[in-house]
């Protein structure tokens, strides 16, 4: 399939200096593309929205088009593509063409594609408008050249799809594949859920509200590269509030009563009662915590308690410390 060409020798996309990566570019296509019409073409998506665009050096002319919101770069980038392949029946019969993209990746999909086996959607349009043309006969090459090093046509495909995207109203006959709304869809459940779950006053999860933390799609643990998984689990059970206590062991039938067998008193043993009430735990956890935020606690409370482990949330270091006492004096966790 030599007429896809997803490389320039000599370029380095990542590491290659941005002069030398222009003058070998212009080389290249000045050297393997002398007979051939050169139409640029480039996706754009930012803040305005997504456009593809195409420049034809020949006609010294642009096309540009806004696409849906959703769409995403590659998508946009085989749009660019496609525009190219239709322009090129505006060119007198026999000529020769070479479509330059900044898009590896539109180039090796469609490169990929095998014959007999299904066209992915997201190719079908723009594979098909090149096949029909190779098929007649038609000399098409997609060749694939560095963005933002100043080579004059992928500036201008860019600064047209960038215009595009500001200026133009969408095109109602654009396509775009059904994957492209997946970040969307994403998104919309995940902010659903938070506003759900802060609106809930109880329920599972109760507990961990309290701490007023915020609550990402990644979990607190995930940066916290130099912990154990024992002690993740472990720091975990505490924030939520669910640990191997005598509270659970009663509600799992393992225990007859849940009230604390350290102190001794009538009272369930949940994580609570080893902060604020165990006469066992209660001074020495209120004096560690004194310690670590560097103050003397007025009103010692369940809110100061929540307020301590959300804190310590921004500082892993506070809880594993937390916890090491929290074994010192064989609190279940
Ligand atoms: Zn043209
Ligand atoms: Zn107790």
């Amino acid at each position: 399939m030599s007429k896809l060409k997803s490389e320039i020798p000599g370029i380095k996309k990542k590491t290659t200096l941005q002069e030398e990566a222009r003058m070998r570019a212009v080389e290249h296509i000045n050297n393997n593309y002398t007979n051939h019409i050169q139409i640029y073409t480039d996706g754009a998506k930012n803040h305005n929205g997504s456009a593809a665009a195409m420049w034809c050096r020949h006609h010294n002319y642009a096309e540009s088009k806004k696409l849906r919101d959703a769409t995403s770069i590659f998508q946009a980038e085989l749009n660019g593509i496609e525009m190219a392949v239709q322009h090129t029946d505006d060119h007198s019969p026999g000529s020769k063409f070479v479509i330059i993209t900044d898009s590896q990746a539109a180039i090796v999909a469609l490169r990929n594609l095998q014959r007999g086996r299904v066209i992915p959607i997201p190719l079908i349009r723009t594979y098909e408008s090149l096949e029909a043309r190779w098929t007649s006969g038609m000399d098409i090459k997609l060749q694939w050249c560095p963005s933002h090093v100043q080579v004059d046509g992928n500036e201008r495909a860019d600064r047209a799809s960038v215009l595009a995207a500001r200026v133009q109203i969408i095109d109602q006959h654009s396509y775009m594949d059904y994957k492209d709304f997946y970040d969307q869809i994403r998104l919309k459940t995940w902010e659903a859920w938070k506003q759900e779950y802060w609106s809930m006053e109880e329920g599972p999860g109760g507990w961990m509200r309290r701490l007023k933390m915020d609550i990402n799609e990644r979990a607190w643990f995930s940066e916290a590269r130099d912990l154990n998984v024992k002690t993740i689990t472990r720091i975990n059970r505490i924030l939520i509030g669910h640990c191997n206590n005598r509270k659970f062991l009663h509600s799992m039938r393992v225990v007859s009563d849940p009230f604390c067998n350290l102190c001794g008193v009538a009272q369930v043993q949940d994580v609570l009662h080893f902060f604020l009430d165990c006469a066992f735990t209660a001074d020495v956890l209120k004096e560690h915590m004194e310690e670590e935020m560097a103050k003397t606690y007025e009103h010692y409370n369940e809110e100061a308690v929540m307020e301590y482990l959300g804190e310590g949330l921004k500082d892993l270091k506070r809880l594993t410390r937390l916890l090491e006492v929290m074994e010192a004096m064989d609190i279940p966790i």
